[in-house]
């Protein structure tokens, strides 16, 4: 992988992690984006909806208004009609009026109870009460003079005069109705109705709406919210104040604006303030909607008050169900996205598993087949190194041999030796016995004889062993009496030794103490070990013991035969060659260098071991170590 490609490798999750931080914040962008655009087309709606709705319950109750009002107009017109009102208007003297008031009086108490009214009175040209339906009460009207109320000088020039104000006399807010009675086309007084309106405030106040009553100049005379009656939707200015007073249509009250920051906006019927600052009861000051309808009546409006919170939070909802949805939609999108990208990640993991699990078969394959090669190869070098064992063993026997030969032919002075000397005693003993035959001496003979077949047994014991050491013995193993072994090698190296002029001390030991081993080899080793320690010995011109030891140690299962000589022993760059083949410090044609090559490969294959080192003790010379089992015999 190169080292830009190391950097994509580092740079992607990052990139990705960006990528899908932008993702998230555009999701939730369209979220908000949603839940807004939810939230300003419902507010849209419902302002409409509301605002149509509210227009058709405002357009309802001036209707319902005006009808109700509409109702008693014919009333004072129709009261003033009657023979007894006008008999009282124009009594002119004053005993008789009495009785003539009390008339009228009995009449309009009769009307009012009749028509439901509050009360209904008669008034003269000037004003004046003079009978009225509520004649024998406290609050009576009679004699109280109604001029200043604008609805008598309508009256009295326009044959109608309408009026609601709060009651003079008896402060009860009232809706007053006033008609002319006239005599030959002549108003001659007025008839005055005055109309309770608490029956259409109580509908008002059950309706749930917020409906206000209000007249030209923006008082609120009837309202759905008591506390807001004789309150003013905008503010009064100082004519419209004037006029009021003028006509003490809500005298005591004070007239105070519902929305004081509506300050220096004086309230037009024309164009009444659309929306004001109030707190709905129960609830925090908001800016409310007005909405309003003319009941073409004394330039009276119904408003009906609209609390946009209301809309705002419907539209709110809409708006969080859109955004939620919206988040929703995403939601799902994204959990199908990922589905699909595990899906793929699945498939790639497959197909990545199926190339590992064909890679790992064919590299199995490969294993196998060069294993298999392996093996073959292996096996040729096994049958190679067979074949090379095979000979080596031959090889080494044949050194065996060569080296007995060579052992036989240094012996062959001594052998001629140790045979010719019996062979001259051979001859003068029977030459001696022919004589002593002569003369008859036969004891003598006989003595000679027994001599002559001693010395014939010696000398056939001497060739059967050169016969059996020169004899390619075979190897097998068997029990050896190490005592037999060492007398029959000292016996050929015997010559050698008595020329030499060298002792060998050889301890004799039990014949029973036998070891592992095959008896002309073994014999052959101690030869060789013996002629060696012979040989050392002589080198050294003044040896300080002409003497070589052999010594037998029987150790556990285990039997130590040492030979040690007091020569020069073994210098240290001999040492690590002693056993190789063909090694010798020995003059041309005395040694071989193969007595210790094949004493090795002898005593390995009795399983035995061969060392040879510098004595330890200190006084000099060299000692081989031959180790050889030894033979348990099984206790009888
Ligand atoms: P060879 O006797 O024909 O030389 P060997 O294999 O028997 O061959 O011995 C190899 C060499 O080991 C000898 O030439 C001699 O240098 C050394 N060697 C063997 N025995 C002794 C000994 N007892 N003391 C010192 N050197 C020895």
């Amino acid at each position: 992988m190169s080292p830009s490609d190391g950097h994509a490798e580092l740079a992607r999750p990052a990139h990705g992690r960006r990528w899908r931080l932008a993702v998230a914040l555009a999701m939730a962008a369209c979220c908000m984006a949603a839940g807004w655009g939810a939230y300003a087309i419902a507010l849209q709606r419902y302002v409409a909806t509301r605002a149509e709705e509210a227009g058709q319950r405002t357009t309802f109750y001036a209707q319902n208004l005006r009808s109700t009002l509409a109702r008693y107009e014919s009333l004072p017109r129709l009261a003033a009609l009657e023979h007894v009102l006008h008999v009282a208007l124009q009594a002119r003297h004053p005993p008789a009026d009495a009785a003539l008031r009390g008339a009228a009086n009995a009449y309009l108490k009769q009307a009012q109870s009749a028509a439901d009214l509050t009360a209904i009175y008669l008034l003269d040209t000037t004003g004046l009460t003079l009978a009225a339906s509520n004649w024998d009460l406290p609050s009576s009207f009679v004699g109280q003079n109604y001029a200043f109320r604008p609805y008598f000088d309508e009256a009295m020039r326009e044959g109608l005069g309408r009026f609601y104000g709060v009651g003079n006399t008896t402060g009860e807010t009232g809706y007053f109705l006033a008609a002319p009675v006239r005599e030959s086309g002549k108003p001659i007084g007025a008839v005055v109705v005055k109309i309770n309106l608490d029956a259409f405030e109580a509908t008002l106040s059950r309706s749930g709406d917020t409906v206000l009553l209000v007249d030209r100049h923006g008082v609120i005379f009837l309202s759905s919210v008591p506390e807001w009656k004789y309150r003013t939707l905008g503010t009064l200015s100082a004519d419209q104040r004037a006029a009021l007073d003028a006509t003490r249509q809500y005298a005591p009250h004070t007239l105070t604006p519902l929305d004081p920051q509506a300050g220096g906006v004086p309230f037009s019927a024309d164009q009444p303030p659309q929306t004001v600052k109030a707190a709905l009861p129960g609830k925090s000051v908001s800016t409310l909607r007005v909405q309003y309808r003319p009941v073409d009546l004394l330039g009276w409006q119904v408003a009906v008050l609209i609390d946009p919170r209301d809309e705002q939070r419907t539209a709110l909802v809409a708006g969080a169900s859109a955004a939620f949805a919206m988040a929703l939609i995403f939601a799902v999108l994204v959990a199908l996205r990922l589905r699909t990208r595990r899906r793929e990640e699945q498939h790639r993991a497959r197909a990545a598993l199926r190339e590992v699990q064909r890679d790992l078969e064919a590299r199995i394959a490969q294993r196998t087949a060069e294993l298999t090669s392996a093996n073959t190869a292996l096996a040729g070098k096994v049958e190679a190194l067979d074949a090379a064992q095979r000979i080596l063993r031959e090889t080494r026997d044949s050194a065996v041999q060569a080296g007995k030969l060579a052992v036989l032919g240094q012996m062959a002075a001594g052998i001629t030796h140790e045979l010719n000397q019996p062979l001259t005693a051979l001859t003068t003993l029977s030459d001696n016995a022919n004589q002593l035959a002569e003369r008859g001496r036969i004891d003598e003979v006989r003595g000679n004889l027994t001599h002559i077949s001693q010395l014939a047994e010696r000398m056939g014991r001497i060739v059967s062993h050169i016969k059996a050491f020169s004899r390619k013995g075979d190897a097998a193993r068997a029990a050896v009496s190490v005592d037999e072994a060492i007398r029959q090698a000292l016996m050929l190296v015997e010559t050698r030794r008595r020329q030499a002029g060298v002792a060998v001390n050889a301890p004799t030991m039990p014949a029973d103490l036998s070891v592992w081993a095959n008896a002309v080899r073994l014999e052959q080793v101690l030869v060789n070990l013996i002629r060696n320690a012979i040989d050392a010995t002589v080198e050294v011109s003044q040896p300080t013991s002409a003497t070589v030891d052999v010594r037998v140690d029987s150790i556990e299962n285990w039997v130590r035969i040492t030979v040690r000589d007091f020569g020069r022993g073994i210098p240290a760059d001999v040492l690590p060659r002693l056993f190789e083949p063909f090694f010798t410090t020995k003059d041309d044609g005395l040694g071989l260098g193969l007595g210790l090559a094949i004493s090795l490969a002898i005593i390995e294959d009795f399983g035995g071991r061969l060392v040879g080192r510098n004595a330890q003790d200190g006084s000099g010379g060299a000692e081989f170590i031959i180790e050889l089992e030894r033979v348990v015999k099984p206790h009888a």
